[in-house]
């Protein structure tokens, strides 16, 4: 909570003489529920910081399109704010957005918002604090999310679809766990969801430590999973070239990284090509967080 206030000051920058009056806050979900709890304790922060008093409002319904809604209808004046979930709602017309990431308050200038919305997972937010944190901010970044999908994001923002977890990277028939419904996928070997689906009598911590006791089905799996992630790794390294793949989620510790680098290296044989690194890193939402306020500095300036 205590970076938010300079976030809030770093993307409201762009507003001259903003806030000269009340704002009205409006959170599209009902009074008491997580939702509401912390942007109020956000907006009681904010108020003093911004010399204005903020007004907080319910308005539950519809999933929360109906606050939405409101909000989106209001004049674009900065003055209607809305604090939605992590999965921002778009609210079209308005000059400045309240976007709840993270559990963390972040005001936008809705021109801004596009780009915002570019990746409602999130995975954008991480590949550019990855940056920001690191001082790559000039560099390409590309991250994996190993989690009940996988995520991936990358930074510099790049117009496209982006839906890296769906790489196809086989092309047996019978690889068919991707919730999608694609075959192939490199989430339906790799996701937590896709993993319990295909060992219906095992969970995937228990496939990976049967692999190192010498189980050949865990193990032929193990390298499998390896494999999927060197295959999706050496597509995007052949399409935009070299430079930093980090790796995080919650199973990353099934990763056997000297057993990821030895299949990428067999798929990735031009020498201008192998400047590649790989590094784990830990997604935590201040990185997510300072990579949504990058994203939305560098939004507003397109
Ligand atoms: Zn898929």
């Amino acid at each position: 909570m205590i970076v938010l206030a300079s976030f809030f000051v770093v993307c409201a920058a762009h507003a001259e003489n903003w806030p000269s009056r009340l704002i009205k806050a409006t959170i599209p979900f009902g009074a008491g529920s997580a939702t509401d709890v912390v942007p109020r304790l956000v907006f009681d922060r904010l108020a003093p910081e911004l010399g204005q008093p903020i007004v907080v409002e319910n308005r539950a319904g519809a999933g929360g399109t109906l606050g939405t809604a409101l909000v989106a209808k209001a004049d674009p004046d900065g003055y209607s704010v809305l604090a939605h979930s992590f999965a921002l709602t778009i609210a079209l017309g308005l000059r400045y957005l309240g976007v709840l990431l993270m559990g963390a308050l972040i005001i936008v200038p809705a021109a801004a918002a596009k780009g915002l919305a570019r990746n409602l997972t999130g995975m954008l937010y991480m590949a550019a604090g990855i940056a920001a944190t690191r001082d790559k901010l000039h560099k390409l970044i590309r991250v994996w999310t190993l989690g009940n999908g996988v995520g991936f994001g990358r930074y510099p923002w790049s117009e496209g679809v982006w839906e890296g977890g769906h790489s196809v990277v086989t092309l047996d028939d019978k690889e068919r766990f991707c919730g999608c419904g694609g075959r192939g996928h490199m989430e339906g070997i790799m996701g937590h969801r896709a993993m319990r689906l295909r060992f219906l009598d095992m969970e995937p911590e228990e496939v990976f430590e049967a692999a190192k006791t010498g189980d050949q089905r865990c193990l032929d799996f193990k390298r499998l999973w390896h494999k999927a992630l060197a295959a999706a790794s050496a597509t995007t390294i052949h399409m935009a070239g070299p430079g930093k793949i980090f790796l995080s989620g919650f199973n990353v510790r099934f990763l056997d990284m000297p057993m990821l680098k030895d299949y990428l290296q067999q798929m990735v044989k031009m020498s201008p090509l192998q400047s590649y690194s790989l590094e784990i890193v830990e997604d935590t939402p201040e990185v997510r967080v300072i990579g949504a306020a990058v994203s939305a500095e560098q939004a507003a300036g397109r």
